[in-house]
């Protein structure tokens, strides 16, 4: 296999224990196939399987997160609504039924282990808008600084087509970015990533350690396949580039047996995505990922360089021209000359300022705390570690 890098088929066991070790914070996402039983409804079998696993992380110290699937399919059981395609507003009415049902379930499995449950249902708007995202990100500290574990679906009621997450793994993903987990653990019905579809090919080899998401990766998950939930393995692959984009790795494995998380770290089962760690405040989190630019900011290659140290702020005469009718205080994207998005950024003037109000020289346009990197330098870490 020509990779460009270095795949393995064996685990790094190094790299596994040494997230184990530092890892403050584990977003564990469940998928519906691993938490539905065979007559549709929610296992309680693989409910309290991973509860275990959530109290031993816990009791030694590590902050569980859990994004989880599964509202739609107890909804589906609850109103014998059988698997035949549904109306949007009958999935939103199965969601609505089906969560109440996944909550009780959680809660049931993590109150035997004296872990108290709390539901966070989000939309996109949650996070894209400022307000709400550091609303959000107070709520999650306080319930993680309260020892207790949030349970997070989409908001599936009020979700649409159009304004959605697209699935839980993308979603587990930005919630893991938005809590700065140390760690993204995907569970699911394939136990990894293969190189070819294990059902169908006796010869399927498990890529046990992926340093980078390259095309020929993407390529991959394209073939191996997952049989049920929405995401399917390229999805999971797509979470994962995500994560390597906020300094997440994120890991793969069947969720279907236990000791899950054991079988991970310790490199029996799985995948391991690797991303280089950061860490980032909430502020340029949003910044980077979540905000929504209302317009560009065009540097010239001075500028460009002395950004990009992560250490400067961007001055008015390196800017070349502004593009689209931007505020005061709103993000917008730093571009290089070539079109290269470099970064984002909180403008302290607006377009018009820039484009036709002689002003000083000197006058800072985007602070660089105010600034979010795409390539992050090495020295520039930041405030909440993972
Ligand atoms: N939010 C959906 C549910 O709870 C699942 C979406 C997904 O699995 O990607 O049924």
């Amino acid at each position: 296999m020509n990779e460009g890098s270095s795949l393995s088929f064996e685990p790094e066991l190094a790299r596994l224990s040494s997230i184990y070790g530092k890892m403050k914070t584990l977003v564990i996402k469940v998928g519906s196939a691993v938490l539905t039983a065979s007559d549709g409804g929610v296992s309680g079998r693989a409910l309290s399987m991973i509860a275990g696993e959530v109290a031993k992380q816990r009791s030694r110290g590590v902050s569980v997160v859990i994004v989880s699937s599964g509202a739609v399919a107890a909804g589906r059981k609850t109103l014998s609504l059988g698997r035949k395609p549904l109306s949007l507003a009958l999935k939103q009415a199965a969601a609505s039924v089906g969560q109440n049902r996944l909550m009780w379930s959680w809660e049931k499995a993590l109150s035997r282990h004296k872990i108290t449950a709390a539901q966070v249902l989000l939309s996109p708007y949650d996070v894209i808008e400022r307000d709400r995202f550091t609303h959000l990100d107070r709520t999650f500290e306080t319930l993680l600084s309260l020892g207790i574990v949030p349970v997070v679906n989409e908001n599936d009621s009020v979700a649409t087509e159009e304004i959605r997450f697209g699935d839980n793994d993308q979603l587990s993903a930005k919630v893991a970015a938005m809590v700065r987990a140390g760690f993204l653990l995907i569970l699911s019905d394939v136990s990894a990533l293969f190189t070819t579809d294990p059902r169908i090919d006796p010869f399927a080899r498990r890529v046990a350690y992926v340093p980078a998401v390259t095309p020929d990766i993407r390529k991959m998950a394209g073939i191996s396949r997952s049989g049920l939930g929405t995401g399917g393995m390229s999805s999971k692959v797509l979470a994962a580039s995500d994560g390597a984009l906020w300094g997440l790795p994120v890991g793969i494995v069947g969720g279907m047996k236990p000791k899950a998380i054991e079988r991970f770290f310790l490199g029996k089962e799985g995948t391991l995505f690797d991303a280089k760690s950061v860490t980032r405040s909430s502020k340029k989190v949003w910044i980077g990922y979540f905000s929504r630019p209302s317009g560009s900011l065009v540097l010239d290659d001075g500028a460009v360089k002395a950004v990009k140290n992560g250490k400067t702020s961007l001055l008015l005469p390196g800017i070349v021209r502004a593009v689209g009718g931007f505020a005061k205080g709103d993000v917008v994207q730093l571009m290089a000359g070539d079109g290269q998005e470099i970064g984002k950024g909180i403008t302290r003037l607006s377009a018009m300022d820039i484009e036709e109000k002689p002003l000083p020289g000197g006058v800072i346009v985007v602070h660089v705390n105010d600034m979010a990197l795409m390539e992050y330098p090495n020295d520039q870490k930041e405030v909440r570690s993972c």
